[in-house]
């Protein structure tokens, strides 16, 4: 064991992934719910009024596991409370809709990882400099992932896009139950006795996971920040980004601009394919 380890967030630091995350998670909730016994909860009348609220439960808990996404996005538009809840008995739902929370987070979760699937087979790559910047770092440290994508989906995206798995000390996502987030992995990857552990990411949440853990944070913008991070270790500098910052309002009204047409498309009953939703939110 190094006495420096270095961990990376997945979506949007090692991988490019832009913004799509989110659109895919408005979608695939208002979907779920409209299929599987929500459809009272979010009349299409009431969309321009649920949207907004949606984007803002979900940029509460942006790179967080995604059925904490969709219970923060529920609890928006059936309590107006853009926060997830830890059971789904504290959505305060009736019986029936309660009944039906568990089919509507299966739907979701079909929804969202097929639009991910499409989303990454044409338009998800590694950033250029990954490759290059990991086999560097693990010379001298211990490098994990550390990241709110499922366990077994982040293993297939690793395979996939072919990276080499022997420089890392270990690969942690997070469980269906929405625990073991990248807060939690953090504080275990620490309890290991490192001098000094760096958690890398791409959103103002992950900067917060950081803080909570007591570990330092590096922020991931694009390609240039793997040469300026490998700079700032070779004159051993350690990076402490500590402060969270507003994602703002452009990126709000960007999700809500991507996600009514598809939205739209499926209240009219002319639902748009995932590769046509995937392209009109990478046009
Ligand atoms: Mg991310």
């Amino acid at each position: 064991m190094r006495t420096t380890a270095i961990a990376f967030d997945f979506d949007g630091t090692l991988i490019r992934g832009g913004w799509d995350k989110g659109v895919h998670i408005l979608y695939a909730s208002y979907v779920a719910c409209v299929e599987q016994g929500f459809a009272d909860v979010v009349p299409p009348a009431d969309l321009d009024r649920h949207l907004p609220l949606m984007v803002k439960a979900y940029m509460n808990y942006m790179g967080s596991p995604r059925f904490q996404q969709l219970s923060a996005i529920v609890n928006a538009v059936l309590n107006g409370i853009p926060y997830a809840v830890e059971t789904p008995v504290a959505l305060k739902a009736d019986a029936a809709h309660l009944a039906a929370y568990g089919a509507v987070q299966n739907r979701y979760n079909e929804v969202y990882s097929a639009l991910n699937d499409v989303a990454a087979r044409l338009f998800w790559r590694p950033f250029p400099s990954v490759r290059e910047t990991l086999a560097e770092l693990a010379k001298t440290h211990d490098l994990f992932i550390a990241s709110g994508v499922l366990q077994d989906i982040l293993d297939g995206d690793l395979a996939k896009h072919a990276f080499d798995l022997s420089v890392f000390k270990g690969i942690f996502g997070s469980n269906r139950t929405g625990g073991a987030d990248k807060g939690q992995i953090l504080q275990e990857i620490l309890a290991k006795g490192y001098r000094t552990v760096l958690f890398c990411g791409d959103s103002s949440k992950d900067c917060e996971y950081a803080n909570a853990a007591k570990v330092r944070f590096f922020r991931v913008r694009n390609d240039a920040s793997y040469g300026a991070l490998l700079a700032l270790l070779k004159r051993g500098e350690w990076p402490d980004e500590s402060v969270p910052w507003s994602e703002g309002s452009d990126l709000a009204g960007y999700y809500r601009d991507k996600a009514v047409k598809p939205i739209r498309a499926f209240i009219a009953g002319r639902p748009m394919t995932f590769e046509a939703i995937s392209t009109w939110i990478n046009s």
